[in-house]
C-alpha cells in the first residue's frame, strides 16, 4: 500500500522525516511474507523533539483553557474520521498483523466508539465540592499530567491506541504515541485524522520505532510525566523501574495466562464454543486469551473431544479469504517461538491432540501460520501451562472440586482474566470472588466493554483502563480551598 503519511513520523501537527541514522521499519504482511511498505523510524533525538513539542502544546492556553465541550467535539470528530476511513484502517491492520478481515473491521468500530465514549466522559464528569470542616469551601479538581507517553503492542493496535489516546486527551494531556514496530501504520493515520478533526498541533504526536530506540527514550524523558503501556510483562517491569526512579505514575496492561473453567453442570456446547473462541480468535494473540482450560472430571472427556473437533474444523486461511476464522500469527519469529514452545511440551510428554504444526495447504506456506492446537496430558505446573504463549495453543487440565480448581487456577504469576461456566449462580459468585484476576466472565467470554474497568492482578499489570476512571487515570487530583471568613 502506498500512503504518503506512512513514510513520515508525526510531530507538532505535521509529517516529519525519520532519523537519518535509524533504518526505516519494514511493514511486513505475515499472511504472505511480502513487504507492505517502509515506515520512518524515530530514536532518542526525535523523541526529545516530540516531547518538547508536546510539552509546549500541553501548556498552551489553547489546550489548557479549552472547554470540555470543545475537547469533546474534537474527540467526536476523531471518531467520525475513523469511521469514514474504517476500510483503510482495517486493511492496514490486516496487512500488518494478519487478523482476519471481519475482526479488523470490528476493531476499527470499537476504537471509534472509544473516542465517542471519552467525548461523553470529558463533557459530563466534573470537579467535586468536598465536605467542609470549617469556614471554607473545599474542592477536588482534576489536572492533566502534561505529556503522556502511550506505548502499544501489535496484537490489537487500533483498540489499544484508542484506549490510551482518547482518555488521555479527554483528560487534557498531550500524548506521544509509540506504536509497535510491527504495526506502526494505523497510528499514523490516526494522527492525520486528529489534525483534520481540529486537535491543536503538538497534542498528538506519533513516533514509530523500536522499544529500545524510541520507547525507552520516551520513558526516560524528564518531561514525560506519565506512561501508559500495554505489552509484555518483562517490558512493563523495565518501564516500571525507570518510572520508580522518576517518581512517575504508570499504567501497565501486561500479559496473561487466563483460566477458562468448565464445571460438570455447564452447558457443554456453549462452553466449548467459548473455549475455542477464547483462545483461537486472533490466533491466540490476545492478552485475555483463555489459554488454560480447567475442566471438571465429569465432563472432561466430552469437552476435550468436542474441543479437538472444533479446533480441527476451524478454517485457517488468508485473512481476507471468505469464511476465514483464523489468520497467521503476526510475525514469523513469533510463529517460530510458539512452535518451539509446543515442541518442548511434546518432548516433555504432553499429548498434542490437535494442531501442533503449521498447516499443510500450499497457499499458506509463505505465511506465518500455525494450526489451532490443543495440549493435554499435562499438569498446571508444566512449562506450557505457566508461560504465556500468545498463540493458538490451549492447555486442557482436569480438576476435581471447587477447592482444587481455585488452587490450580490461581497458581500462576498472571492475573488478567478468567471465565467460569456453570448453571449454579452461587458457585459462580464464590468462584468469581476467589479468582485472582482483573476480569471474570461468567457463562460468557471475551465480552469487553469500554465502560467497564480493565486491568490485571499480579504480573498482569498495574492500574485500570476504560470506564470513567479511565480518564481519571490520566489526571491528578488537586485540592482547592476558598477561605469563607469575611475579608477585612
Ligand atoms: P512488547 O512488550 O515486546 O512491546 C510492547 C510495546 O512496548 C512495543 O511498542 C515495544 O516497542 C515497546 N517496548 C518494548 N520494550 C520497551 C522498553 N524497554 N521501553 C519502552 N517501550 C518498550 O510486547 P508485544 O510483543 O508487542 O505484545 C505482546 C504482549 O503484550 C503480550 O505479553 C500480551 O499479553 C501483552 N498485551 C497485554 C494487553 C493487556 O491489555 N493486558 C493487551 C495486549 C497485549
Amino acid at each position: 500500500m502506498s500512503h504518503p503519511a506512512l513514510k513520515k513520523l508525526w510531530i507538532g501537527g505535521q509529517a516529519v522525516d525519520g532519523e537519518t541514522h535509524i533504518a526505516p521499519l519494514l511493514s511486513i504482511n505475515p499472511a504472505t511474507g511480502a513487504v507492505n511498505h517502509e515506515v520512518a523510524a524515530a530514536g532518542a533525538v526525535l523523541a526529545d523533539v516530540a516531547v518538547r513539542n508536546a510539552d509546549d502544546a500541553a501548556r498552551s492556553k489553547s489546550w489548557r483553557q479549552m472547554l470540555p465541550p470543545q475537547r469533546a467535539a474534537i474527540l467526536s470528530r476523531m471518531a467520525d474520521g475513523m469511521e469514514r476511513r474504517s476500510e483503510e484502517l482495517a486493511q492496514l491492520q490486516m496487512l500488518e498483523n494478519g487478523k482476519v478481515w471481519r475482526e479488523c473491521q470490528v476493531q476499527v468500530k470499537s476504537a471509534a466508539a472509544t473516542f465517542r465514549y471519552y467525548a461523553g466522559v470529558c463533557e459530563t464528569t466534573g470537579s467535586e465540592v468536598t465536605p467542609a470542616r470549617g469556614d471554607y469551601l473545599s474542592m477536588s479538581v482534576y489536572e492533566p499530567y502534561g505529556v503522556v507517553a502511550a506505548i502499544t503492542p501489535w496484537n490489537s493496535p487500533m483498540t489499544m491506541e484508542a484506549q490510551k489516546v482518547a482518555p488521555a486527551l479527554a483528560a487534557g494531556n498531550a500524548v506521544v504515541l509509540k506504536p509497535s514496530e510491527i504495526t506502526p501504520s494505523t497510528a499514523l493515520v490516526l494522527a492525520e485524522i486528529a489534525t483534520q478533526a481540529g486537535l491543536p498541533a503538538g497534542i498528538l504526536n506519533v513516533l514509530p520505532g523500536t522499544g529500545a530506540q524510541v520507547g525507552a527514550a520516551l520513558v526516560e524523558h524528564p518531561k514525560v510525566r506519565m506512561v501508559s503501556f500495554t505489552g509484555g510483562t518483562e517490558s512493563g517491569r523495565r518501564i516500571a523501574e525507570t518510572a520508580a526512579r522518576k517518581l512517575m505514575p504508570v499504567a501497565l496492561e501486561l500479559g496473561g495466562k487466563s483460566p477458562h473453567i468448565v464445571f460438570n453442570d455447564a452447558p457443554v456446547d456453549a462452553a466449548v464454543a467459548a473455549l475455542a473462541g477464547g483462545i483461537f480468535e486472533g490466533s491466540g494473540q490476545s492478552c485475555v486469551a483463555g489459554s488454560r482450560a480447567f475442566v471438571q472430571r465429569g465432563v472432561y472427556d466430552e469437552v476435550v473431544a468436542k474441543l479437538v473437533a472444533t479446533a480441527r474444523a476451524l478454517k485457517v486461511d488468508l485473512p481476507d479469504a471468505a469464511g476465514a476464522e483464523m489468520g497467521p500469527l503476526a510475525t514469523f519469529a513469533h510463529r517460530d517461538k510458539v512452535a518451539s514452545m509446543v515442541d518442548a511440551a511434546r518432548l516433555a510428554g504432553a499429548d498434542i491432540l490437535a494442531g501442533g504444526h503449521r498447516p499443510d495447504a500450499a497457499h499458506l506456506a509463505a505465511g506465518a501460520y500455525y494450526l489451532p492446537t490443543v495440549v493435554a496430558g499435562i499438569t498446571n505446573q508444566a512449562a506450557i501451562a505457566q508461560q504465556e504463549i500468545f498463540g493458538p495453543v490451549l492447555c486442557v487440565i482436569p480438576f476435581d472440586d471447587e477447592a482444587d480448581l481455585i488452587a490450580q487456577a490461581n497458581d500462576t504469576a498472571f492475573g488478567l482474566a478468567s471465565g467460569v461456566w456453570t448453571r449454579d449462580y452461587q458457585r459462580a459468585w464464590r468462584v468469581a470472588r476467589a479468582l485472582e484476576a482483573g476480569t471474570v466472565w461468567i457463562n460468557t467470554y471475551k465480552q469487553l466493554s469500554i465502560s467497564t474497568p480493565f486491568g490485571g492482578f499480579k504480573d498482569s499489570g498495574i492500574g485500570r483502563e476504560k470506564g470513567i476512571n479511565g480518564m481519571r487515570l490520566y489526571q491528578q487530583p488537586k485540592g482547592v480551598y476558598f477561605g469563607m471568613a469575611a475579608l477585612s
